[in-house]
């Protein structure tokens, strides 16, 4: 999925979900969108990895693309620090990771939510970069701007 799909699902998740927490929700909404794009750290070529290049870089090399970086333990490894160092705000950063994976899902790829056990592998239809994936990111679009249009 293309780092602006992941933008823009995360902030549809990052819109529907602030309003259950008591947290500030420009910062809510901001970690959502900055984790949404988060995981993909683990490819050099991708949007993240080109501007963190020394750390893409290892990290791939050690865990590969869509490993454990795709990976809710992961998410909850990453989201117990931020509990330690920032409180509730782990929560937009559990909610932002798990928006990607979810995204990561839906693309025929597809990811394993467990890897390395292969115990919740999903995916789905949309291939990376299609113009499907743009039909997609058109109706994310929409859909965000209604939600910020009513908010
Ligand atoms: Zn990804």
């Amino acid at each position: 999925m293309l780092a602006i799909t992941h933008l823009f699902f995360s902030l549809l998740i990052g819109l529907l979900t602030y309003n259950f927490f008591k947290l500030n929700p420009i910062i809510f909404i901001l970690i959502v969108l900055i984790i949404g794009i988060f995981p993909d750290i683990d490819h050099p070529k991708s949007k993240i990895g080109r501007k963190l290049k020394i750390l893409s870089y290892p990290i791939n090399f050690i865990f590969g693309h869509r490993g454990l970086f795709h990976s809710l333990f992961a998410a909850a490894g990453f989201s117990f620090l931020i509990w330690i160092f920032f409180g509730n705000y782990y929560i937009p950063f559990f909610i932002g990771f798990l928006s990607h994976l979810i995204g990561d899902g839906l693309t025929k790829q597809g990811i394993d939510f467990t890897y390395p056990f292969n115990m919740f592998k999903i995916k789905g239809f949309i291939k990376t970069g299609s113009f499907f994936e743009k039909i997609i990111l058109f109706v994310l679009i929409l859909t965000n701007a209604y939600l910020l249009y009513i908010l």
